[in-house]
């Protein structure tokens, strides 16, 4: 149960908030997370961590010296956007290039990779290593697919240290690798989480019966036994991970670093008793116990679970594990020579967002695009309802918040633009943003690459002609498709936007006027949004419910539709 919050919608940002004002000798909030607020004699690589929120200390309460330089942290069990990552990696850049670490989780592989790229784009050397350290996620002959759980610390201290040492980004990233490469952990659950403001907990254990290998966030496990005794579980664990040997490690013999962490209400006193009997077994069975670690170092909220972590040593890693570091959640010994960083050199980082260069015909069709939004996002305002009602059928009942906050914030960050004197690319660049940002969801993620594709294709300078929004609008489509990997027939807004896209450049062809040619598109696109009830779905979150959703059409498809129509709106008003 969460007890403490004021609007459930804005309990991530305040955590945040609260979070960067209590550990400000470690941490500034910056746009999309956390950077460290002090600095070392000589620049270092940087380490960029993050993902979702309710798992502290995961990941803000690891940013400071010897560990992470930066934490994206998004909402609450959702990844940071793209945006999110970028900007928080950008202001963490100490000129040596940036590696990013986090779990393997679809949404956080999509949207750090995407900052990534726009990282390279941007002249910055930029490398990924996941955490894959949890056993049960996957057979060991799929070991990449693996999803990330308390083994994070291990791979984010060990890539802190590395560079703190002065390695170069590839000294890092092998490091980092092998760190992950050595590390496994195994993760038990006796209860669901809740989140605030939730009735109900995400998901539900039978009392006295215990989740095995149940994820972070409810993911499903391998199996369900009754609630063993503390020996018995340190049993599991030990003889599951002893099983589980990275290769050329033998227990006799090895050094091991053991993590038995809490998920978030089993306590101190509980893990204590289970470690006791770890440690016997691990020293039983010949291995020397080096370091241990027995606290909350990746949660999952409220969630009643533990899960044990073993890192096998060698004398690198070693080395690099017990270096010191000195973070909100997570120390060790002492770290010299830091010096403040000044809030003016960190607003010279930050993502300000800048506005460059642009002519008066651009700026004058960044002002439709503002007004369109607007309407767009009072159109939402009126039809959130009806779009969670869709989304409930057979998803999780939030496609109406999500669009309505997604673009009630670009709605708000285009008209910033517009004020500034933004042409039409920076303004839907910057509108985009904030809907990935602010949106959540897989819709926020994809209608924030919708604007930036067509912004990127209409640019800062010059008319913007019908050819140029068809164009556009064609950019826009092959974007979404780039970046969701949906095809028509997977009952997405895909199955709109296609049409569409088709029918409005056809239309342009054929030498129909801007207006007309949308008013026609516009009605393909209200025509197949409907069609789509008459599909099953196969991907996303209303992919396991299938054939539910028969009958009802996709919320984003409909979502998708009922834009354009408003876009067509605000055209006839202008002409
Ligand atoms: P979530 O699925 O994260 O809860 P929303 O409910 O806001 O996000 O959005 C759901 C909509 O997202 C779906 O109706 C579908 O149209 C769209 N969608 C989901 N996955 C994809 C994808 N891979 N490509 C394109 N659109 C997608
Ligand atoms: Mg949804």
């Amino acid at each position: 149960m969460t007890r403490l919050f004021n609007d459930p919608d804005d309990f991530a940002e305040e955590m945040i908030e609260g979070f960067a004002a209590a550990s400000s000798r470690w941490v500034r909030p910056v746009t999309g997370g956390v950077v460290r607020s002090t600095r070392g004699a000589e620049p270092t690589v940087a380490v960029v961590i993050g993902g979702g929120s309710g798992h502290y200390p995961a990941f803000g309460g690891l940013v400071g010296p010897g560990i992470a330089h930066g934490a994206a942290m998004g909402n609450l069990f959702a990844s940071p956007s793209a945006h999110q990552v970028h900007a928080v990696a950008t202001a963490a850049h100490e000129g040596r290039g940036v590696l990013l670490s986090f779990g393997n989780y679809a949404g956080d592989v999509l949207h750090f990779g995407q900052a990534q790229e726009r990282m390279r784009e941007a002249g910055i050397d930029c490398r990924t290593v996941l955490v894959t350290d949890d056993v049960w996620s996957a057979p060991k002959s799929e070991i990449e697919k693996r999803r990330g759980i308390a083994g994070d610390l291990v791979v984010f201290k060990i890539a802190g240290a590395a560079a703190e040492a002065g390695m170069d980004l590839d000294g890092v990233e092998r490091v980092a690798r092998r760190a992950n490469d050595r590390t496994r952990s195994f993760g038990v659950a006796f209860s669901g989480c809740t989140l605030p403001g939730a009735d109900e907990p995400l998901f539900e254990v039978p009392a006295g019966r215990m989740a095995v290998g149940l994820g972070i966030h409810g993911e499903p496990g391998i199996d369900e036994v009754d609630t063993p005794t503390a020996a018995g579980l340190a049993e599991m664990f030990v003889a599951k991970l002893l099983d589980e040997l990275p290769d050329g490690v033998t227990a006799a013999g090895a050094r091991v670093v053991p993590i038995l962490n809490g998920l978030g209400s089993v306590k101190y006193e509980e893990l204590f008793v289970v470690y006791r009997s770890v440690h016997r077994l691990l020293t039983d069975a010949g291995a020397v116990v080096v370091s241990p670690e027995v606290g909350e170092f990746c949660t999952s909220f409220d969630m009643a679970g533990a899960s044990l972590t073993l890192l096998w040593l060698d004398d690198e890693l070693e080395q690099l594990w017990l270096a010191p570091c000195d973070t909100p959640a997570y120390r060790r010994g002492a770290v010299a020579g830091r010096r403040e960083v000044s809030a003016d050199e960190l607003a010279a980082l930050d993502d300000a967002q800048e506005i460059g260069e642009s002519d008066e015909a651009s700026r004058d069709a960044a002002a439709m695009v503002a007004r369109a939004l607007r309407a767009m996002a009072g159109m939402l305002d009126a039809s959130a309802e009806e779009l969670g009602r869709i989304d409930r059928i057979a998803g999780d009942g939030d496609h109406g918040i999500g669009m309505q906050r997604g673009s009630r914030a670009a709605a708000d960050a285009a008209s910033a633009a517009v004020d500034a004197g933004a042409g039409a690319r920076t303004t839907l660049h910057h509108a985009g943003d904030a809907w990935a940002d602010k949106g959540g969801g897989t819709s926020g993620a994809i209608w924030g690459e919708m604007l930036v594709a067509l912004g990127t294709a209409l640019g800062d300078e010059g008319t913007v002609t019908p050819d140029a929004v068809g164009a556009g609008i064609t950019a826009m489509k092959d974007a979404v498709m780039a970046f969701g990997k949906a095809k028509p027939g997977d009952k997405t807004m895909i199955d709109a936007i296609v049409p569409f896209a088709e029918d409005l450049s056809e239309r342009l062809a054929a030498g129909d006027g801007l207006t007309d040619a949308w008013t026609h598109a516009a009605g393909v696109a209200a025509a197949a949004a409907e069609a789509t009830a008459e599909m099953t779905a196969r991907l996303g979150r209303a992919r396991s419910h299938g054939d539910k959703s028969l009958g009802t059409p996709d919320p984003g498809a409909v979502s998708f539709a009922l834009s354009t129509q408003t876009v067509l709106d605000v055209l006839k008003e202008n002409n």
